[in-house]
This record gives C-alpha cells, sequence and structure tokens, in this order.
C-alpha cells in the first residue's frame, strides 16, 4: 500500500490528518539500522513531522521536531516540508531495551522525558522561524505533539502515532492520527470523537489490513467525513557535495590545512541518510583557496 497523508474535515468543524507511512518508515530504519525501539521512536517522530508539515499551505515551510528526552537514545528529530518530503536521524539507534509491560516497545523509555520537544517552523528565506519549546510528557513523542499543540499553540488536539515493527524487525504498519476540532466546534461532536477512542487507538492495528480510507470510514462511523486533500510523503534526503563544501569551507583555513597535512583527505556522512562524501588533497585544496 502506498504512503498516503489524508486530511478530512469531519462534521464541518474537526479537521482530521490520517497518515500511513510505513514505507518511509521502512526507508528510515535501512538507512539508519535502527533497533526496533529506535525505528518506532524515529518513525513516530517522522510520521508527526511530515503530518505537522502537511498542514502548511506553503510547499516550501520546513517543520523541524526534536525531542531532547535524555534517554539512550538521545536526540530524535525529524524535518518535513509542505510536499511531505521528510527526512531525520536518532543520536544512538541501537538501544535495546525490554518492551514494557503491556508488550509495546518502549519508545518513552527510549527516548526519556527529562526534556522538551522544541517545534521550529521556517517560513522562508529571509523570515524569522517560529520556535515553540515545551517540556516532554512522557517521551512517547504523540503524547509530546499533542502537549505541544495544547501548550504552544494553544490549540487542543489529539495526536496517535503507531509504528508496527516485526520480528524480523521490518515495519508491517506506521501511520498517524491528527484530530483538531476548529474553535466552537459543538459538544456533540466533540463527545462523538471521545466515543470513538477506543477505535482511534486501534488505527496502527486497523492500517496492517486496511487502507487509510477504509480506516476512516470506521473509525468515525456515523459521522460526516469529507476529503479535503491528499499529499503523499516520502523519505528523502536533499544533501549534496556543494551542502557539504559549504560546511569545510565554513570551518576557516586553519581547519581545512591541518585536514590536508594530517589525513590528506576528509570524510563526511550525511547523518540523514548515512551517505559518504569523501573529499581528497586537491579537492581541499580548492576549498581551502576559497575559504582565505
Ligand atoms: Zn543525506
Amino acid at each position: 500500500m502506498k504512503d498516503t497523508i489524508k486530511r478530512y474535515l469531519l462534521n464541518n468543524e474537526v479537521i482530521v490528518t490520517a497518515a500511513s507511512t510505513k514505507n518511509l518508515v521502512n526507508e528510515a530504519r535501512v538507512l539508519h539500522n535502527t533497533y526496533p525501539t529506535c525505528t518506532a521512536a524515529l518513525g513516530r517522530t517522522l510520521t508527526g513531522t511530515a503530518m505537522m508539515a502537511s498542514t502548511s499551505r506553503d510547499m516550501d515551510t520546513l517543520f523541524t521536531v526534536t525531542l531532547n528526552g535524555g534517554g539512550p537514545a538521545g536526540t530524535v528529530l525529524a524535518t518535513a516540508n509542505g510536499r511531505g518530503e521528510v527526512k531525520g536521524y536518532i543520536e544512538n539507534p541501537y538501544v535495546n531495551i525490554p518492551a514494557r509491560s503491556d508488550g509495546k516497545l518502549d519508545v518513552g523509555g527510549a527516548v526519556g522525558k527529562d526534556g522538551y520537544i522544541t517545534v521550529m517552523r521556517e517560513l522562508g528565506k529571509g523570515m524569522e522561524p517560529y520556535v515553540g519549546r515545551t517540556p516532554l510528557v512522557s517521551g512517547e513523542i504523540a503524547e509530546d505533539i499533542a502537549m505541544y499543540y495544547l501548550q504552544s499553540e494553544q490549540h487542543p488536539s489529539i495526536v496517535y502515532l503507531s509504528v508496527w515493527v516485526d520480528i524480523d524487525t521490518t515495519v508491517i504498519a506506521a501511520g498517524g492520527l491528527i484530530i483538531s476540532p476548529m474553535p466552537g466546534a459543538s459538544e456533540e461532536t466533540l463527545s462523538f470523537i471521545e466515543s470513538q477512542l477506543f477505535h482511534i487507538g486501534n488505527y496502527g492495528l486497523m492500517l496492517m489490513s486496511m487502507s487509510v480510507e477504509e480506516c476512516m470510514q470506521k473509525i468515525f462511523a456515523g459521522g460526516n467525513l469529507e476529503l479535503l486533500e491528499e499529499r503523499t510523503p516520502t523519505y528523502h534526503c536533499d544533501c549534496s557535495v556543494q551542502r557539504f563544501e559549504r560546511g569545510i569551507i565554513s570551518l576557516g583555513s586553519k581547519e581545512i590545512q591541518d585536514m590536508i597535512d594530517e589525513d590528506g583527505q576528509a570524510e563526511v556522512v550525511c547523518r540523514f541518510c548515512n551517505k559518504k562524501y569523501v573529499f581528497d588533497k586537491y579537492h581541499l585544496q580548492r576549498l581551502l583557496d576559497e575559504a582565505k
């Protein structure tokens, strides 16, 4: 099944964003060689960030979500634009901790909750980015994003994120829901959503055998659902030789001279896709000339 992010209007007063992201989470797993708990932590962060960015009207607006919980996985970060292109990394992808007592992967244990979730929204070149930061609730990511919406944007929302990892460590299902009532939504609609919380909590499980459309029809049966738009999320890293050249030049001429003298080359690995770039002596010499 193809990855998708669909946005619906429920009963004319609630925006529901629904995502299925199995393929992109699997791609992230392969690129970063993550252990299952980290596959879930990174996958939830990528999915949540792609969903947040999908609400943007400007395709170039960049959303970056960073979780610093002080857990063994270290920093988890994802960046997405309005086109659905998303990339991310997890500082330590090899966290191996026991599952929780309910059998679920212990994402909160890996991420930790002693810190903050930071959301940065960059509207474009030359414009001040908007940065919001709230304390982590659990490190489980969905609850943390919900708290961010409530405290930083004063917009109460239900956020649900799910990544199911198979015994062979591949991703069987991944996706998420963000349910945002518009200001002034009726009591009737709000209690309807509340009555469907059980189904909402099973969305990840449903995604194993049903399309997003079918899940939505089941979760909100009896409600009036109107599809507003659809975007296709993809794992996309935009790193390039030029980008790393600029990075090396910014180190300054002394640093570059040291690289030439000591190693005769430089190796840089992109933290978003693990692609390796090697700069030989002649290449470094050219960058040194530019830095001077
Ligand atoms: Zn890259």
